[in-house]
């Protein structure tokens, strides 16, 4: 940890070089704009804005903290940590799709492998509206669809796409899908999303379309071809029925959850308006890379979490 009482030292140059930048920001007078940008003049230096009062010590410069945007989170140091890291994140997750609206009728199911028991995963209870679910609510179910944890039924068509989702996916340790009306009204149109924005170039050629609706999904053999679609990418359209996302851990699939449904939405109303200019092919290429890696939604996630739980802190009962 940096000692943040432990001011660096400056060096006069510094502390000059410091004192004309912040004068030149917070000062538009005829008096600067005259004045050449490299001088220091002494009536520059004795205005009010330069003073520090013992109400207002300076900011002295530090050493930055941190490199990059997003912190590693670190690893849990028991395997019973960890499942009850993934329940409490499955938790929250439910009552963020709510929040999001993503709570048509009975559909919809996010779920998460189990550290411990990786042909088992834990999922909501069929029938318990999103915005009620608590971590004691969950099911841990089989490789069978044989409840093994918990109250309450199983969604049939939860287990026939999750369990071939993550049978076929040994990297996928959570997926969620629901009707969600953006996801479900582009899934009509029988395309993948174009890069039409920033945020949509997190699913640039790395999503997949499933073309085979035949009702509603009840057999594994159904999800087996759902999971062969998606392949490797973080998300498929499932044709005339609505999308469905998975990633390396519960925040990524909820998260990019939240934002495939956002990037459907923004080509609807942009075709609706008009014709759309998408991102050229290197550009949305480079952008994927930027916008679209797990440890952003992780990040995106957690922004979202820390609010809901303070609000809702029943959630991780
Ligand atoms: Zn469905």
């Amino acid at each position: 940890m940096t000692d943040l009482s432990a001011p660096l030292q400056n060096t006069p140059a510094l502390q000059g070089a410091s004192t004309q930048q912040d004068t030149l920001a917070q000062q538009n007078t005829a008096a600067l704009q005259s004045a050449p940008a490299q001088q220091n003049t002494p009536a520059l230096q004795s205005t009010p804005a330069q003073q520090n009062t013992p109400d207002t010590p300076p900011l002295q410069r530090h050493a930055p903290l941190r490199k990059f945007w997003f912190d590693d989170v670190p690893p849990r140091e028991s395997i019973a940590a960890e499942r009850r890291y993934r329940q409490e994140r499955l938790a929250v997750a439910f009552r963020l799709f709510a929040r999001y609206g993503f709570d048509q009728g009975l559909a919809g199911h996010i779920t998460a492998r189990d550290p411990e028991w990786p042909d088992h995963f834990w999922v909501n209870p069929f029938g318990k509206h999103f915005s009620r679910i608590r971590v004691s609510d969950l099911l841990l179910v089989n490789a069978q669809g044989e409840i093994v944890v918990g109250d309450g039924p199983l969604n049939q068509a939860a287990f026939a796409i999750h369990a071939a989702i993550h049978e076929a996916h040994p990297n996928v340790v959570a997926a969620a899908h629901t009707h969600s009306l953006y996801g479900k009204a582009w899934s009509t149109l029988g395309r993948t999303l174009d890069p039409l924005t920033q945020d949509s170039c997190a699913f640039y050629q790395d999503h997949a379309l499933f073309d085979d609706f035949r009702g509603v999904v009840l057999d594994t053999d159904e999800g087996a071809r759902i999971a062969a679609a998606l392949g490797e990418r973080k998300a498929v359209i499932l044709k005339n029925h609505g999308i469905l996302t998975a990633g390396p851990s519960v925040e990524a699939a909820a998260w990019w959850y939240i934002a495939l449904d956002n990037a459907c939405h923004a080509q609807l109303l942009a075709e609706a308006a008009g014709t759309p200019q998408a991102i050229p092919h290197d550009v949305a290429t480079l952008t994927h890379e930027q916008v679209g890696r797990p440890g952003g939604a992780l990040f995106a996630f957690q922004s979202l979490l820390e609010g809901l739980v303070e609000a809702e802190p029943d959630v991780l009962t």
